[in-house]
């Protein structure tokens, strides 16, 4: 049976493909408030600001490739059994071909009808004021935003209660529940954080760390080499 590594991503692993992570220096996504953008409360408050910062993020996904961070993650999975469960609403580990993606805080290509959160769909252009479900309800981004339930949630637990390894890529370990993921991860297996700036929330520090600090593109190819040579000694 292979080895199985579970990767955790966050919003830096897409930032060497030009995707701003999350809360800038000024505490702003994008320039934005992120209960503007990003909570029920927004919503309620403003669709049409709401849908325009999601069709931006979605448009912007035209402009953006995956970097060598996503390709080696890709690499590492024709040698380990991979599983990666990102925080991330763009698409860049699938346009990679990463195999086994779980996405907990939704996608920027799919939406979903405020009246049945079960029915989602694919969505690739702007999305509207007016641009209704089949049952008439409007459409809202397939995103998870603050103070939102996180559906994926217990599935994510179960892979990663079963991994040999976990390698925590380009998060801040702040936003919950997703940053409490770790503490389901067996005891003492070994956790890699790569991150420039790596913060170790409570649940992390009482696990075994190895702690990189650098950028995703130029250290995730080294360690997917690293690993590949491991299995071949
Ligand atoms: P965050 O913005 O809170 O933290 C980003 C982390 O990435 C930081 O620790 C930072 O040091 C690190 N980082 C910056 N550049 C890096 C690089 N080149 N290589 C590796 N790491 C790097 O992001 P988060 O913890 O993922 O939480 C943000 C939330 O916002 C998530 O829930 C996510 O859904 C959403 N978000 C998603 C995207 C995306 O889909 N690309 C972008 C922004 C925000």
């Amino acid at each position: 049976m292979k080895t199985k590594i579970v990767i955790l991503t966050g919003a830096g692993i897409s930032a060497e493909s030009g995707i701003q992570t999350f809360r800038g220096a000024d505490g702003l996504w994008e320039g934005h408030d992120v209960m503007e953008v990003a909570s029920p409360a927004g919503w309620q408050a403003n669709q049409e600001l709401v849908l325009k910062f999601y069709n931006d993020r979605r448009r912007q996904l035209l402009d953006v490739k995956p970097n060598k961070a996503h390709l080696a993650i890709t690499e590492l999975s024709n040698h380990y059994d991979v599983n990666v469960i990102t925080q991330n609403v763009d698409d860049l580990h699938e346009r990679a071909g990463n195999p086994n993606v779980l996405h907990l805080h939704g996608e920027l290509r799919k939406v979903r009808s405020v009246y049945d959160p079960s029915h989602i769909q694919h969505w690739e252009t702007d999305l509207n004021q007016g641009d209704l479900c089949p049952y008439g309800h409007q459409l809202r981004p397939h995103i998870v935003w603050f103070g939102e339930a996180v559906p994926m949630l217990d599935r994510a637990i179960d892979i990663i209660s079963t991994a040999d390894f976990v390698w925590i890529i380009g998060t801040s370990m702040k936003v919950y529940p997703a940053a409490s993921l770790i503490a389901y991860a067996p005891p003492k297996i070994e956790v890699s954080y790569i991150d420039p700036f790596p913060q170790i929330n409570a649940e992390l520090a009482v696990k075994n760390v190895n702690v990189i600090r650098g950028n995703a593109a130029t250290e995730i190819p080294i360690l997917v080499e690293n690993c590949i040579k491991n299995l071949n000694n």
